[in-house]
């Protein structure tokens, strides 16, 4: 199921992005990690709104990792994650009381 979570410096990323939420949204059939380059269209794949970018569950894990909260970027990073949760149904309240802390 679709997940809205939160990294530890918070981070928000969307886990288990489902395929046809996604082509709908993006009119891209063919989703390819933005890390490793693969093909994902046949997997649970993870999408980082304030990258607008999708990969696959280990490269996304990487990711995360590395990423660094910038206090500058926070309207765009509440903005893109408000607007992937819209275009993926999610609903972002419930995402935030779930979100990993
Ligand atoms: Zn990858």
């Amino acid at each position: 199921m679709q997940k809205l979570k939160y990294t530890d410096n918070g981070i928000s990323y969307i886990e288990n992005v489902d395929f046809w939420k996604f082509v709908n949204a993006t009119l891209n059939p063919d989703p390819i990690c933005g890390e490793c380059l693969k093909p994902i269209a046949n997997e649970k794949f993870v999408l980082i709104p304030i990258l607008n970018e999708v990969y696959c569950k280990k490269c996304a894990k990487e990711v995360l990792q590395q990423m660094k909260w910038y206090e500058k970027d926070r309207n765009i990073h509440d903005a893109r994650t408000q607007y992937w949760c819209r275009a993926f149904g999610i609903n972002i309240e419930g995402g935030k009381e779930n979100a990993v802390k």
